[in-house]
């Protein structure tokens, strides 16, 4: 039956488009005047709906009579954010769309074989495994002043995805400080109030690797077409992208298309759009059309409050003084906040010791050791001061002295390297420059790093003392 409908579609269209839209086509089986045909994407479905209903209807017609019925299965393979690969079975419609609706009038009155166009109310319901974690909501996210912005603007996305002028929401911030849980809690609460929406997380690493996946199975438009089916669309750590340019073109055109049409884009990267390296202008600018929102170090309320929530989750009780130790010593990663607790109370069952104030010492001791301590801006600035045999104000100073400049472009360029604060916050905190002033300082120095010996040596010099 398909092999004569082909025959006569052949007869019908352009050879390409009959290569691209039918050949990839698999007969599946036919009952009761059914022919269920396989399709690669639900994409290629659409199209087909779209552009060749009219032309399916009359091959089939011939060849079933008026009762027959076309059925689709779309199917889709592992790698797109799926668990399982499954497929979907749509009945053929015209979908009610205003396009098909239209194409309907003049196709119909040419062939009176449509007279009884077979429309079947079909219920398309593509299923996305989310991939979202449900342990991750905003009733165990805490509030605090270091979250408040990115929290609330997670929940105004969440109550209206799409409906904000937070899109893209881009939640930016260092490590352990709450990203990801914020990501997976506006998912989490869309899922719970529009369940029927689609809804997707996944890290820019995995996006990455679907990608290059994609390119290598020659299958690039279904993985475009894929992600242009999804209502909300997270991706996790988007600095990942930075100098992917395959990937981020990709992903541009997706946003593109999601943005278009409504569609909720949701961000997290470790630093600030004007921090990122090796992401495209055009991308960067798209990241800036919604809102950044920034997770900062928690203050000691905020770390209080989540150590005591973690303690009471897990139902153990700890003494006032040592949650406060922790809390102190502990200030900028939550992660390890979390993880000095676990261990505390590891230790405490394991050894059948109470927590004590030297055993939380010893924790926090070796939790500090172990992440590598960042070297503070103002110790940089310290050092570059002393090294030139200047004063910190007088590096500060707004003076444009050759040597003062250029301990300063050095400060800024050792900030950039040696800590994670962004261009913005090493600005305002060497003397009230702005971020492009540390952007021009760091290129600079990179420049005389090349052309000037002495400079050199200024660079070697300081690295060392510095480390
Ligand atoms: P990031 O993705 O920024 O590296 P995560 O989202 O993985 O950080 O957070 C690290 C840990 O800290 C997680 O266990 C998370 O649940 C916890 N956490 C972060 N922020 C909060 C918060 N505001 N309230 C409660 N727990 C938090
Ligand atoms: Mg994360």
């Amino acid at each position: 039956v398909w092999n004569n409908c082909l025959v006569f579609i052949n007869d019908n269209i352009q050879p390409q488009a009959f290569k691209t839209w039918f050949e990839p086509i698999k007969p599946v089986k036919l009952t009761d005047n059914a022919l269920s045909i396989q399709v690669p994407s639900k994409f290629f479905y659409e199209w087909l709906e779209e552009h060749y209903v009219k032309l399916l209807k009359v091959a089939l017609t011939k060849e079933l009579g008026e009762t027959a019925k076309l059925v689709y299965v779309i199917r889709m393979e592992n790698t797109y954010g799926n668990k399982e690969p499954f497929t979907e079975k749509i009945p053929s419609s015209n979908r009610g769309t205003m396009g098909s609706q239209e194409m309907d009038v003049p196709v119909k009155s040419k062939n009176p074989q449509l007279k009884n166009p077979f429309v079947i109310p079909g219920i398309r319901n593509i299923k996305i495994e989310s991939q979202l974690n449900p342990n991750y909501n905003f009733d165990n996210f805490l509030e605090g002043d270091s979250n408040r912005l990115a929290r609330s603007a997670g929940m105004a996305v969440a109550n209206k995805p799409g409906g904000t002028s937070f899109n893209p929401l881009l939640v930016f911030g260092g490590v352990g400080l709450g990203k990801t849980h914020l990501a997976h809690a506006i998912g989490v609460e869309i899922k719970d109030k529009y369940p029927e929406r689609t809804v997707l997380y996944i890290s820019a690493e995995k996006f990455t690797q679907q990608y290059i996946e994609s390119v290598k199975k020659n299958t690039r438009n279904d993985f475009i077409h894929f992600y242009q089916l999804i209502d909300v669309l997270i991706i996790d750590d988007v600095q990942f992208l930075s100098g992917k340019s395959g990937t981020q073109d990709v992903f541009f055109h997706i946003f593109n298309h999601l943005h278009q049409n409504g569609k909720q884009v949701i961000l997290t990267s470790d630093k600030a759009p004007v921090d990122m390296q090796d992401i495209e202008q055009r991308l960067l600018s798209r990241f800036k059309w919604g809102l950044s929102a920034e997770l900062q170090n928690p203050d000691y309320e905020t770390r209080v409050s989540i150590l005591k929530n973690k303690l009471y989750r897990d139902g153990v009780e700890m003494p006032e003084d040592i949650i406060d130790y922790v809390a102190k010593n502990i200030k900028s990663n939550i992660r390890e906040l979390e993880g000095a607790v676990i261990s505390l109370i590891a230790q405490s069952s394991f050894n059948k010791k109470e927590v004590t104030l030297e055993l939380a010492q010893q924790v926090v001791e070796k939790f500090v050791k172990n992440t590598k301590r960042e070297v503070s801006i103002e110790y940089i600035q310290k050092v570059v001061s002393d090294y030139f045999e200047m004063d910190v104000a007088t590096l500060q100073s707004k003076t444009r002295k050759r040597h003062i400049v250029q301990a300063r472009q050095l400060a800024m360029f050792f900030a950039k390297k040696l800590t994670k604060a962004s261009l913005a916050s090493i600005g305002s905190q060497i003397g009230k420059r702005d971020h492009a002033t540390v952007l021009h300082a760091c290129k600079t120095v990179d420049n005389l790093a090349e052309t000037d010996k002495q400079f050199r040596k200024y660079i070697e010099d300081l690295r060392k003392k510095l480390s």
